[in-house]
């Protein structure tokens, strides 16, 4: 099945379930709180919340999902495994005070098994089992749900349903409000499929996660206890590349010799070949067994996944109105830019490679993403002229970098601090490739640096570009700056995005 086929069908299967299909709500959140959006639910809250009555009892979505940064952060081992993402596309159905676990449930299984065909035996349910001190009570009715489904299936409930405790197993939007336990379905995709659920939820690339049904149906008080509510709802969330990845590797479920990928759908063939034509370098598929020490071939691959992972991130982001910049969500958009800039790098993509992958990821995927076609200048624009500027001082930092290195077993504060300012290297990679070279990183001293900077009249020396602001459209006309007085540069900001 086709990553466009997979989509629909998911789309379709709750529409026939009278779901009402919307829209994915932009990146950009609507909450303060989030640097992205990160979760199918986001735009939902209002109506969890009781704020606002949803217009519809159920509805189904892909939505466009941003997980670096905040309390969701999966940017360090994108690239590394074969399943976590930056950007990456979150299917989800919801009931607002309609259905409850009893549907959620079946319905899961039903479109899993019947409809896209995943061994049974295979996968796995987990249930909220509270541990001391967690919150509520074991959720029995999912249990007893899950065991008749099995026990149907002729498999064992016993060894088909695990439980799992707080930190899994139970959703709270905050330290107060909506919450409740959540039963999640994962996958064994071992060569034997014989691990009977004991590799569930212990980071194993070869038993991985799919889908997360959330049952709202507490209220979590100010004195700590927990309020059963009167109205309950569904959130669910399916990882879409994961789907098809598994889809993909396993030819249809018939090969488990290799471990799963979302790198194997067809959403990342046409990037890869165009990462392949540009770099000389071909892509094997291999995964890092240790992280610290990777052989040769194992590096392209993670360079390969890196890439593509975040050409997705920056152009989606782009096409909804968030920019490369020097703070906030802004500058988590950059360092991710610069992080793939220094990775191609190491693969001898030229400069200005980066945005020359805008192309191929936008036809791909606007036909379902048409915010991608519509803004794929502006996209193209902002990414070029982000690289040059990291470009214009890159050579020089990384020699630098290589110095600093070479000659001693740690990069001081000032030293983390020049490659910052001067060079543009966020404090992030600054650690990569420090962790990478055995040099430690002083990042207490490097904090100590920017404050006294700071404190000195802050002018942030970062390079930097910006966009001003053009005629007939904000985000279209592109500047590159250097050493530019940062509060004046966001005040001119504000008033473009
Ligand atoms: P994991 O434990 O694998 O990190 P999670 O528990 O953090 O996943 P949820 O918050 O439950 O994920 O999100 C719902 C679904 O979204 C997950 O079941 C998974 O399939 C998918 N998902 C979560 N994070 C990512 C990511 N970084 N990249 C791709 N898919 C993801
Ligand atoms: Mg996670
Ligand atoms: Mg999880
Ligand atoms: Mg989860």
């Amino acid at each position: 099945m086709t990553s466009e086929a997979l989509r629909q069908s998911f789309l379709d299967f709750f529409e026939a379930k009278k779901h009402t299909i919307v829209p994915s709500a932009p990146l950009m959140p609507s909450s303060p709180n989030l640097l992205f959006t990160n979760a199918g639910m986001n735009q939902f809250v209002p109506y969890f919340l009781g704020e606002q009555k949803a217009p519809y009892g159920r509805a189904a979505d892909t939505q466009k999902c941003i997980r670096a940064g905040g309390k969701h952060n999966d940017l360090e081992d994108v690239g590394f495994d074969t399943y976590h993402h930056t950007f990456f596309e979150m299917l989800g159905n919801w009931s607002f005070g309609d259905y409850f676990k009893t549907e959620a449930i079946t319905w899961a299984w039903e479109l899993l098994t019947e409809v896209w065909g995943l061994p049974k035996e295979r996968l796995y349910a987990t249930v909220y089992s509270p541990g001391k001190g967690d919150p509520a009570e074991f959720d029995q009715e999912a249990y007893d749900l899950w065991k008749a489904i099995f026990e149907k299936e002729g498999l064992d409930p016993d060894v088909h349903i695990v439980n799992g405790n707080k930190k899994d197993n139970f959703w709270m939007m905050g330290e107060t409000g909506p919450c409740g336990p959540c039963s999640e379905v994962h996958i064994d995709l071992t060569e034997k499929g014989d691990t009977k659920g004991s590799l569930v939820n212990a980071d194993s690339s070869r038993c991985i996660e799919i889908w997360n049904l959330v049952f709202i149906q507490f209220n979590a008080e100010a004195d700590g206890s927990f309020k059963a509510l009167s109205e309950q709802h569904v959130d669910t969330g399916m990882g879409f590349e994961r789907v098809a990845g598994i889809m993909a590797t396993t030819e249809g479920f018939t090969d488990f010799s290799k471990p799963p990928s979302n790198y194997d759908s067809d959403l990342f063939q046409d990037i890869f070949t165009h990462i392949s034509n540009l770099s000389g370098n071909t892509y094997r598929g291999t995964v890092p067994e240790n992280r610290d020490d990777l052989s040769g071939e194992e590096m392209t691959d993670v360079i390969f996944r890196v890439l593509a992972d975040h050409i997705r991130t920056l152009s989606f982001s782009i096409a909804d109105g968030i920019l490369p910049h020097s703070d906030g969500r802004n500058y988590v958009l950059r360092r991710i830019l610069r992080r793939a800039i220094l990775f191609g790098k190491r693969i001898d993509l030229k400069p200005g490679f980066f945005a020359e992958m805008v192309a191929p990821l936008v036809e791909k995927m606007s036909p379902f993403f048409p915010e991608l076609a519509d803004q794929h200048k502006v996209i193209y624009k902002v990414i070029k002229s982000e690289e040059q500027a990291f470009e214009r001082t890159l050579d020089r930092g990384l020699k630098l970098l290589d110095r600093i290195t070479a000659e001693h077993d740690k990069i001081t504060g000032a030293q983390a601090f020049e490659l910052y300012s001067t060079y543009g290297f966020p404090i992030d990679l600054i650690q990569l490739v420090g962790r990478e070279r055995s040099v430690m990183v002083d990042i207490i001293g490097f904090n100590a640096e920017m404050e006294k900077h700071k404190s000195l009249g802050g002018h942030q020396t970062e390079v930097i570009s910006i966009v001003e602001a053009g005629e007939e459209d904000s985000r279209t006309q592109f500047v590159g700056f250097d050493c530019r007085d940062i509060t004046k540069i966001e005040t001119e900001l504000s008033g473009h995005i």
